[in-house]
């Protein structure tokens, strides 16, 4: 199933996606948190919800962020991707060392924004505004010391996400990315999640970042260094990831500080994120 948040009349609903369409079941769901925390039993509830829920076009309803407002900060790797990895030390002119554990941080829960909001950039603040397409999963049940190969039955469902990010703020912050991570409302998430049962191999999946039309970043989820069986397995080591909990999985190459000459994001420019089977987001940038 597609499950969406969106709005109407004012209120939050959860939604299912089906084709062009949006299916109200808030009634088997008040919220998207509950509805991943109630586990098997409410998506059976939802998917019966579907059968008899009002129906909309999803053009006349405003999508939001599926959690738009996550419980907790998004837990994200950095340093994913090879590729990524060795355009970042091009650029800063270091030698290229992989990392040998994945490379965890967070952004606030506050930087989530929907998938065709605006994105407010001011330029006192960054003149230097990047993006990052990123397969984002849910989890969907409490997980603590999962081994590898239990790794996808904890998770829920998988969307897209930007990990937009400020550069010069993300660098100057004595190597903690959590600031210049986490701009007010500039991280796109959705447009919907997609269950697991819909996703046999999250692990390949095209992932595109387009400004203006013009493709950025092309790869594919199977080029990443640690999959998602062991970035789960290594951080539920540490910590338990509870249900709702969001997990960005790193961005490939092709972000806009490594090019040559660094491009950055300004306001008129349109973003548009997109991840194959699972969908597109598509931003505005705006100035604050
Ligand atoms: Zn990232």
């Amino acid at each position: 199933m597609r499950l969406a948040t969106y709005t109407w009349q004012d209120s939050d609903r959860v939604g299912v996606v089906e084709g062009d369409e949006i299916v109200d079941v808030s009634e088997a769901a008040p919220s998207m948190q509950a509805l991943i925390a109630g586990g098997d039993a409410a998506l059976e509830r939802v998917r019966a919800a579907a059968g008899r829920g009002s129906r909309q076009k999803l053009e006349q309803v405003r999508l939001r962020a599926p959690l738009p407002r996550p419980a907790k900060n998004v837990f994200c790797l950095g340093l994913n991707y090879k590729e990524h990895a060795a355009e970042g030390a091009r650029s800063r002119g270091v030698e290229l060392r992989l990392p040998e554990y994945p490379v965890w941080f967070t952004k606030a829960p506050t930087s989530v924004c929907g998938p065709y909001d605006d994105i407010a950039v001011d330029a006192q603040l960054s003149t230097r505004n990047d993006w990052e397409v990123e397969l984002a999963f849910v989890i969907g049940r409490p997980a603590r010391r999962v081994p590898k190969e239990r790794v996808y039955d904890y998770i829920h469902s998988y969307t897209v996400f930007n990990d937009f990010s400020l550069r010069d703020i993300q660098n100057q912050r004595g190597g903690q990315y959590f600031l210049g991570k986490s701009l007010e409302g500039g991280s796109p998430l959705g447009p919907w999640l997609v269950t697991r049962d819909e996703v046999p191999d999250p692990q390949r999946l095209r992932v595109v970042c387009r400004v203006n039309g013009t493709v950025k970043q092309d790869a594919n989820t199977s080029d990443m260094i640690f999959d998602i069986p062991s970035m789960v397995a290594d951080i539920t080591r540490v910590l338990t990831l509870e249900p709702g909990d969001v997990i960005a999985t790193g961005t490939p190459s092709g972000v806009g500080f490594a090019r040559t000459p660094p491009e950055f994001l300004k306001p008129g420019d349109v973003l548009e994120t997109e991840i194959e089977s699972l969908g597109l987001l598509r931003n505005r940038i705006v100035a604050d």
